[in-house]
């Protein structure tokens, strides 16, 4: 609180509000002076003590015109930061109930003044919480040292919940607590960041860890045999590949969150990168029959041929990994005169409805983790690929019958 709008009449008016009342909504409480805790609540009674006190001495009713007009001046200046300022504020008397709210505190709560004011504070709380944060209040109310902000979890006058921050501080007089200052931020977004990145880095560590566990047993395996073991080998090499797929995955994600995603665009045929992608996927061996469609002529658009490919890697691997050994996988190829595009399509466990939207979300994973090996990167990864492209990347699919994965360039 900018102690500056006070000082400058602070003096006076702490001889000459010593019968201060508390205000209605809208009267800003003001500071006394420079010292924490110390809050002074409305003018108009102190007005009116100069007026008793002074009347009948003219030869300080000059100084008591210019007390007035700086106490207004001040009064004006703080109730406009009050009012301008984006951080929430409410003060409430010892029992919790509201006396003042700013409009900050009105938008964060989606109350008006009328429905916060002369309510208990705890209306903002769920009603399952509001006792215990009664309790809290008054403990707080209580505490000589009370703790220097704390976390609510809150909500919307439309329901919804918000994280909040408040710092509460006291006005004081004759040594006595008489209301509390609240001054509330939203920290709902940095909560579900927090979250976030503690989620993230829980999945992270637990699917680096899993490959690191197969390799070492298989590695203690060959120690104790002294033998070259053909399938020990081939699975050290398997779990090496998932971990580096996942780390790719990892950098990837960094590189695309922190902007840094460059496209070396050039002249590219579609048909030709999806024949690569294929190849690719039937060199590892797969026991999926790979069928594409495309037409003869070359399809041509200026794309980035790696990122491309990195995206049909993507596609293709889903495919075989979410359909039975043996299915069929479809590739087909078209174009029109604005835009190539590439479906996948596969007869394997398929996707509910209400997941499709997800799909493409940052680390979503399906229901069945046994199933998936990744991150859940691997399509957030290749939406925004394609996104940087112009272009779009959608799914159908039937449930138990099997999905298709369309991508659409814009050429
Ligand atoms: P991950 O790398 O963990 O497999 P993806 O982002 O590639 O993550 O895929 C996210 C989720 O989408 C998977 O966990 C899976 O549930 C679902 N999914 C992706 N492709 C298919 C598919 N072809 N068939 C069924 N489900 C799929």
């Amino acid at each position: 609180m900018p102690a500056i709008l006070t000082r400058t009449v602070g003096s006076p008016l702490r001889q000459l509000t010593r019968s201060s009342t508390i205000g209605a909504c809208g009267h800003p409480p003001r500071r006394t002076d420079d010292s924490a805790g110390e809050w002074e609540i409305s003018t108009t009674e102190s007005l009116t003590t100069i007026d008793r006190a002074d009347a009948s001495q003219p030869a300080i009713a000059s100084e008591r015109h210019a007390i007035e007009s700086a106490l207004r001046e001040s009064e004006e200046r703080f109730r406009a930061v009050w009012e301008a300022t984006t951080e929430a504020m409410a003060l409430s008397d010892p029992d919790g109930t509201v006396i003042a709210v700013n409009p900050a505190y009105c938008a964060l709560y989606g109350l008006t003044p009328e429905q916060a004011v002369g309510q208990s504070f705890a209306i903002i709380f769920p009603e399952e919480a509001r006792a215990a944060a009664v309790e809290q209040y008054h403990a707080v109310f209580a505490d000589p040292d009370p703790p220097p902000s704390y976390e609510s979890l809150v909500q919307h006058a439309d329901g919804s919940e918000r994280f909040v921050e408040a710092r509460a501080d006291f006005h004081v007089r004759d040594g006595q607590r008489v209301a509390m200052i609240s001054a509330i931020r939203d920290i709902t977004e940095r909560k579900r960041a927090e979250r976030m990145q503690q989620d993230f880095i829980a999945m992270a560590s637990h699917d680096l860890l899993t490959p690191v566990t197969v390799l070492r047993a298989r590695a203690q395996l060959l120690q104790r045999r002294q033998t070259y073991d053909e399938a020990s080998v081939a699975s050290i090499l398997e779990q090496a590949s998932r971990m580096e797929r996942l780390i790719t995955d990892l950098r990837e994600l960094v590189r695309l969150e922190g902007g840094r995603l460059r496209l070396r665009r050039e002249p590219v045929d579609l048909v030709e990168i999806v024949h690569e992608a294929l190849t690719r996927a039937r060199t590892q061996g797969t026991e999926h029959t790979l069928h594409l469609e495309a037409p003869r002529v070359s399809i041509v658009g200026s794309w980035d041929r790696d990122r491309l490919g990195q995206v049909l890697d993507n596609l293709i691997g889903n495919a075989i990994k979410y359909s039975p050994a043996g299915g069929e996988i479809a590739i087909r190829v078209e174009a029109t005169d604005a835009e190539g595009l590439v479906g996948i399509e596969d007869h394997g466990i398929g996707i509910a409805s209400d997941v499709l939207p997800r799909l493409f979300e940052r680390f979503y994973q399906g229901q069945d983790p046994g199933v998936s090996t990744g991150l859940g990167l691997g399509l957030y990864i290749a939406r925004m690929l394609v996104e940087a492209h112009g272009g779009r990347i959608w799914a159908e699919s039937e449930p138990g019958l099997g999905s298709t994965f369309v991508i659409s360039l814009p050429r």
